[in-house]
Formats: C-alpha cells, structure tokens, sequence
C-alpha cells in the first residue's frame, strides 16, 4: 500500500472540494462549468488509480479488468490536461477578444483530437510493472498521454503568451504550479516509477483552482441586485426630483426675469433700471445654478448628450465676449480678445455646449480676477481637410490655484478657495461639467496657475468646417432679431395654468402688435379650437395638472385639419427635451425664464410680419 499513499490523500482532498463546490449555489459562468468537469474529472481519476493498483496487483484474477481499468486511468488523466486546457484557452480568449466568442469551431476539432487520442489509448498495448509494491502500467498506450501531455504545455504557452498583458491574473497560477511541478513529477516518477504522484498533483491543482476561479456568493449577488435596483429607484426620484424643483424654481424665476426684463426697457429713472440690471443678474446666477445641477444630474445617468447642428462660430465669439463684458462689470480689469480670423464663420457642432465650455472659463476669470487683465485667445489648426482644431485660452491675473489643488478641479462640488475664505459666489460644478462635455466632445483641457499671480486654461475642441452655407445663411437671415417689430395684430393664444406666467408672456409680447388671449387650462384651449378659433400661434405651457401640454397637443392633432403653430412652454429643462417635443407634434420649444429674443425669433418664423 506504500506507493498508494498519495493517492488516498488525493482522495480524501478531492471529496472535500467536491463537496464544499457543490454544496453552494454557484453562478452559471463558462468557467465554473469547467471547473466542475475538472474536479469530477479528478474524482474519478483517483477512484480509479484506487481500482487499478489492486488490480494490477491481483492481475492474474481477472487479466481484461485490468486492462480496462488502467487504460481508463490514462484516459481520465489525459482528460484532466484537456479540461484544464478548454479553461486556460477560455480565460485568455476572454481576455484578449472584445467580442463574445463563438466556440464552435474549436469544440469541434477539440473533440477530434480528445476521440482520436481515446481510440490510440485504449487501442495501443500498456504493460505493468509489478513487483511487491512497486506497482505501474507503461508503454505505448501510456505515451499517448505523454505526447499529447507535451503538446498540450506548448498550447498553455502559447495562450499564456498571447494574454501576456494578463499574467498577473491569478487564474493563471495553477498553471504555471502544474507546468513546473509536472516536470518535477515526471523525474520523481522515472526515478521511483513506484510512487503514483501525478494523480495527487492534479488534485493538488484543484484545490488551487478552487481558490483562484470567479467564486462569488450567490447569496450575496442577490443581496448585491437588491441594492443595486434600490439605488435605481433613488436615482430615478432624483431625477423625478431634480425635475420637479428645476419646475419649481423656474417657474416664479420667469416671473422675476420677464418683468425685470419689460421694466428695464420702460422709461424709468436710472436708479431704479440699475436695480433691475441687479435683478437681472442675480437671477441669471440663480439659473446657471439650476442648470448646473441639472447638468450634473445628466452625467451622473449618462444622459448628457451633445447635440450637432451648423452654427455660426463668430456670432458665438461675439455672445461670449459680450456676455463676459457684462461679467466683469466695473472690475479694474482689461479684457482683451485675440481671434485667429482664418476661422471660417460656420461650423458644425453642439453650439451651446462649446458656448458654456468657453463661457465657464471667462466667468471664472472674471470672478477669481480682482484686478489686472483677462486675455481671451482663440486659435485654431486645420488638422484634416474638413476638421478644424478650435484652441482656446483663458488667461488671468486673478487669485490662482494652489498647486496641490489643481488636480482636484474638475472635480464636481469641489471649491477651492473656501479654506481661504474667498467669498466668491459658486457651486463647484462648472469645471466637472465642462470637463466631462469636453470629454463628450473628444476634447481636452489644460490647467496652468501660479497661485496670487493668475491662471491658464487652455481647452482643445474639434469642430467640422461646414462648406456649404447658403443654406444656414438663408435660416439665420429668418431669425434675425429685430426688436422694433410689428405683427399685423395676429392672433396669439397663451395656456398656461400659472396666472402670473400667463402675465409675463402677455407683457414680453406686448410691444409687436399681437392680439393676444390666454386660457389656464389644456381643455380649455381644445375646446377654444374646437369651437372654430383661428389663431396664428399657440405658447402651450407642458406641466399643467389634469391635461398636460403634451396630451393637448396629442388630442389637438387627431384633428388632421388642426396646422396651428404650437411651441411648448416649459420650466422643465431636462434632458433632450426639445427633441422629446419636437417628436411629439410641437413646431417648437421655449425654455422658462422665456428669453425674449427666442420668443421673437419663433414669432418671426411662424407668424408673419406686417
Ligand atoms: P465654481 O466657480 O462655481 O466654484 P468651478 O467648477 O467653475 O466652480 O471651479 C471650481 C473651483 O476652481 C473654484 O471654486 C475655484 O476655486 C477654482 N477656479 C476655477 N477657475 C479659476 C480661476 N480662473 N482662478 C482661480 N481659481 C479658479
């Protein structure tokens, strides 16, 4: 019994692993798949090198059992290098092929190979050695399994090479343990043929397996879903949230702004209009703050999207400097602006999101800027033959960053003045907002500051040249604001369940001329329709209670007759929105606070002029 030793050891290690596998609910991967073929393979292996040492050592009693049973033998150990094999070859595929590969093939000559290799075994002679208790089988039949043994190691090779990236991976240990072991074996083996070790170093690399094959608790999987789907649901009232206040605050936020707005062009002492430029202001503060937030709502569902259309590049340049003229207000700052003018006019692009990159960058000079200069440089390189490389650079002499504080810019609600008590109003949102659009944008940005001396960024965008431009030319040339406007007392129907709401679009359209009536309610506007009212336009306001804006629309289109222009009014600004009403049957889309210049360009495309 000396030489079975190991064997009975294996035996009594391969049970335990069998049973503390199968005992627990295991995923249902490729890899635990295999790993159970393995451990049964073992399992019958070390039975039978149980079976065949007595009958090897009792081989004149029954001669064919003892062929069989050996022969059995190699056959489940050559199974066991095949098994590892499949494993070793799935785990480095998994690794170095993005796609799910598709087996098929490789079952097929694998299963070619393994049938021809069985007949060979059990077809070739094997002889035993039996002297006391020094008991082997060799010769032909055996060497099958040797060759293929040899081959197989040069195949681990050449998988373990090609994921050579992945060798750290831990999966690959028993394999690189088996490879070195196997070649100590085999010399233990030629020098004491008597010793059976090859069968406990395959339970050996089982049991090292067992520790190193993705294992996971299921229980806890389940418990991980659970959470995950809780943390949806949070997310999704979040967004629901996030919404709802965006309503909320824009709503009265349109009221402040439209009649700030109306009141700054009314003849009223100077005093007073500066107070309004004050108002003004702060509530445009008040809604960058909302779009922040609702911004950052976006990355964080990965809903931010970037929305490509031609526009013009140098009436955006003139916005922003105008825009960040207005930011520096009565500051003892110089701005200066350098434009590289080869840039062509009109490019291809998400307007508004390059707009509030750049724009981010300007109000932040401005306000960590107490005096000296702001230098506004854009530049640009042709990098192919339709793309062109837009270089902008925001240089200040304001506060500067500490430089252990650079790295943590981008990141969001992060404000890095605070612990030197700057009072500089903010929300820390801006630079991970626009990091993460130029991100979207295959952009870059870059960060040089001295701290009390002034900053740099510099923000890298790719945009499309667009060649033809008759087209864009003829649209703009159509929504060219001009505020002395008249409409020949065109006839305007505003629904909004908000009286003061309904108030302020009344005032914003007040000086063009329009006859103008309102309802506060989606039915009452059908019913204004279905009574055989013309009007030329309809402002449609979306969140009102019992019948929303859209299911207004949605009835007033059953009506194939029904052609009224209708634009959707709505405080809520979230997420692709004005596609969203586009694709509904609405001809176009007005954000709250109404900005007056959009209202008028929508008045000007869909009703005409005196
Ligand atoms: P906010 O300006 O609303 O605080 P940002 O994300 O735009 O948020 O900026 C994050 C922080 O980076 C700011 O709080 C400020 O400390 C610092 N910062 C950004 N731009 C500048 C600048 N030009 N000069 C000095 N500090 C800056």
């Amino acid at each position: 019994m000396a030489n079975n030793y190991f064997t009975i050891c294996s035996l009594f290690y391969i049970i335990t692993i069998c049973i503390a596998f199968f005992i627990k609910e295991r995923i249902n991967s490729t890899e635990t798949k295999i790993y159970k073929y393995i451990i049964l393979t073992n399992l019958c292996t070390v039975i039978t090198a149980i079976i065949c040492f007595f009958t090897i050592k009792y081989y004149e009693i029954i001669p064919i059992t003892n062929e069989i049973v050996a022969k059995t033998l190699i056959l489940l150990m050559f199974t066991f290098h095949v098994l590892l094999t499949v494993y070793i070859y799935f785990i480095s595929s998994k690794n170095t092929s993005k796609d799910k590969k598709n087996y098929t093939l490789e079952i097929q000559i694998l299963l070619v190979v393994y049938m021809s290799c069985a007949f060979l075994i059990y077809l070739l002679p094997l002889y035993y050695h039996n002297e006391g208790n020094v008991i082997y089988s060799y010769g032909p039949s055996a060497n099958v399994t040797y060759i293929m043994t040899v081959i197989i190691f040069i195949f681990w090779i050449y998988c373990l090479i090609k994921d050579r990236k992945n060798l750290r991976n831990k999966k690959y240990w028993p394999f690189f343990i088996f490879m070195i072991l196997s070649i100590i074996c085999v010399v233990i083996q030629k020098v004491y043929p008597g010793i059976l070790v090859l069968t406990a170093l395959e339970t050996f690399i089982c049991v090292i397996m067992y520790f190193t094959i993705e294992n996971p608790d299921l229980k806890l999987i389940t418990e991980l879903n659970i959470a995950k789907d809780r943390a949806e649901k949070a997310n999704s009232a979040k967004t629901d949230f996030l919404s709802n206040m965006s309503h909320e605050i824009r709503t009265p936020l349109n009221a402040i702004v439209g009649f700030s707005e109306t009141l700054s062009r009314e003849n009223v002492p100077e005093e007073i209009r500066e107070e309004v430029k004050d108002i003004l202001m702060a509530s445009d503060n008040l809604l960058e703050i909302v779009n922040g937030i609702l911004d950052i709502s976006k990355i964080e569902a990965d809903k931010l999207e970037i929305i490509n259309t031609p526009y013009n590049f140098n009436k955006m340049i003139e916005e922003l400097v105008s825009l960040t003229k207005s930011r520096i207000g009565d500051k003892p700052i110089e701005f200066i602006v350098r434009k590289d003018e080869t840039i062509p006019d009109y490019l291809y692009g998400d307007c508004s999101r390059v707009k509030q990159i750049i724009l981010n960058l300007l109000t932040n000079a401005a306000k960590y800027t107490l005096e000296g200069k702001i230098t506004f440089t854009i530049s640009s390189v042709v990098i192919k033959n339709d793309i062109i490389r837009l270089i902008f650079s925001v240089e200040d002499t304001g506060i500067g960053i500490r430089e252990d504080k650079i790295n943590k810019l981008f990141n969001k609600f992060e404000r890095l003045g605070v612990e030197d008590e700057i009072t500089i109003e903010g929300t820390g949102l801006g630079l991970a907002i626009t990091k993460k659009l130029l991100d979207l944008m295959n952009g870059k940005i870059v960060v040089q500051s001295t701290y009390g001396e002034g900053s740099k960024f510099i923000a890298y965008i790719d945009q499309l040249i667009v060649k033809d431009v008759t087209e864009i030319k003829s649209k703009e040339l159509n929504t060219t604001v001009d505020l002395n406007v008249s409409f020949n007392d065109k006839k305007v129907l505003i629904v909004d369940d908000n009286e003061l709401n309904i108030k302020v679009a009344k005032r914003l359209l007040k000086d063009y001329n329009l006859n103008i009536e309102s309802v506060m309610s989606g039915q009452e506007c059908i019913d204004k329709i279905k009574q055989g009212n013309i009007y030329d336009i309809i402002f449609l306001d979306d969140m009102m209670p019992k019948m929303t804006g859209k299911e207004v629309i949605v009835e007033l289109k059953k009506d194939a007759s029904f052609n009224i222009p209708t634009i959707a009014l709505t405080a809520n600004a979230l997420t692709g929105m004005k596609e969203e009403y586009l694709s509904i049957g609405f001809d176009g889309y007005l954000a709250k606070p109404i900005d007056r210049n959009e209202m008028l360009k929508i008045l000007k495309k869909y009703v005409s002029e005196r």
